[in-house]
């Protein structure tokens, strides 16, 4: 296991170790772990409602209902119409409740001195303070209803990401492939520790820069895979600037939204293989290519300037697989064949560049369907 932080990890045993106590230690008042907290809301603040749970503790209203259903078959809470607002039902706890409630109390101690052993008083003030911060990050933001896009790492000037154009270059963390070849393990395995550049700073620094900024180019990860991007480009291209995006092509109706709103100018499409073997050199047994397919008709035949790009691998592309792509991508504008860079530093390290001579062998092969192939940097 690496041995960079893994939070999701670390949360979730002690979520799962924590459930098995309660549960272990509740038996015997009848309960379970997921109504132990609604409980604990109910008596410290008798006549919350059911909405207030649901804020407080994030939970859904399905997940709230079941609960307090629960809770109140077993004799332990009670309901009462609100008097401020007859829609809403307020909860009480039962006296039955108030005589469980120090056993409750107590396992609660119990379980967190246990957690707690060996640890110093400042030290956890500290954590107990960091934690809460953290929650009330993660409450503020799971209640968000936009979607802000993610970007982690900032090219701020670049001649040549954008075709005849002064470009900055954002790359967006995550991908839903596992590309091999890939280059960018630290965007594809993200850790929760990597640095995110916040939205508004980007704004900000394209309001700047407006006359000598002319394009932005976004990169990935997968950059489609990004709920924000749509209201992103919006704000960006309302300043003027031209918009790159590359993508590996597997979100087609997402590309033909932003295309049709006029948000992109260019497209560049990663292919990674003939459609029979796209799987290998994605990181997957298999992969349906209907989607890719789907994005690369859209290209083909439709007004957006665009080109396939395409990273010859030895271990993933014979002759076979060069004239299927060939075949695949017939009628195309323009195709960039992109050798791998030397000291390059893969997913799978062991990979190979497909040699010069067997790169120009290629290119000659691409040439009979591709009206223009070039060789990238
Ligand atoms: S699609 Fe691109 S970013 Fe995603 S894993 Fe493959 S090479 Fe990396």
């Amino acid at each position: 296991m690496s041995n960079q932080s893994d939070l999701l990890l670390d949360v979730s045993i002690l979520y799962r170790s924590t459930q098995k106590y309660y549960d272990r230690m509740l038996q015997k008042l009848h309960m379970t772990y997921a109504q132990l907290p609604i409980l604990i809301m109910i008596y410290e603040q008798e006549g919350i409602t059911m909405q207030q749970i649901a804020n407080q503790g994030v939970y859904d209203k399905g997940t709230i209902s079941k609960n307090v259903k629960n809770l109140q078959t077993m004799g332990f809470i009670r309901t009462q119409e609100s008097k401020k607002d007859k829609r809403n039902k307020e909860l009480y706890t039962t006296d039955q409740a108030k005589q469980i409630m120090f056993h409750v109390y107590g396992i609660r101690r119990d379980w967190w001195h246990h957690l707690t052993k060996d640890i110093q008083t400042d030290e956890l003030d500290h954590f107990i303070s960091l934690y809460q911060t953290m929650a009330e990050n993660a409450r503020r933001y799971a209640n968000t209803e936009t979607h802000p896009i993610h970007f982690y790492q900032w090219q701020k000037v670049s001649l040549d990401a954008y075709p005849d154009q002064v470009a900055t270059v954002l790359s967006t963390g995550g991908c839903n492939f596992r590309c091999p070849a890939c280059v960018k393990s630290d965007l594809v395995f993200l850790q929760e520790s990597t640095q995110e550049i916040l939205m508004d700073d980007v704004i900000d620094y394209l309001n700047k820069r407006r006359g000598i900024i002319q394009a932005v180019s976004i990169e990935g990860g997968e950059p489609l895979m990004q709920d924000g991007i749509a209201y992103f480009l919006r704000q960006i291209k309302t300043m003027g600037y031209k918009v790159k995006i590359s993508t590996n092509g597997s979100f087609p109706d997402r590309l033909k939204e932003l295309v049709n709103e006029q948000l992109v100018d260019y497209v560049s499409m990663r292919i990674k293989n003939g459609p029979r073997h796209y799987g290998k050199a994605i990181g997957m047994d298999t992969h349906d290519v209907s989607d890719i397919q789907e994005s690369a008709e859209f290209l083909i035949h439709g007004s957006v300037d665009y080109e396939f790009w395409w990273q010859p691998i030895k271990e993933f592309h014979n002759e076979k697989e060069i004239q299927e792509i060939a075949q695949w991508l017939q009628g195309a504008k323009r195709l960039v064949v992109a050798p791998l860079p030397a000291g390059a530093r893969m997913i799978q390290p062991d990979l190979h560049g497909l040699p010069a001579e067997q790169i120009k062998q290629a290119i000659e092969i691409l040439r009979g369907t591709i009206q223009d192939v070039q060789m990238g940097d």
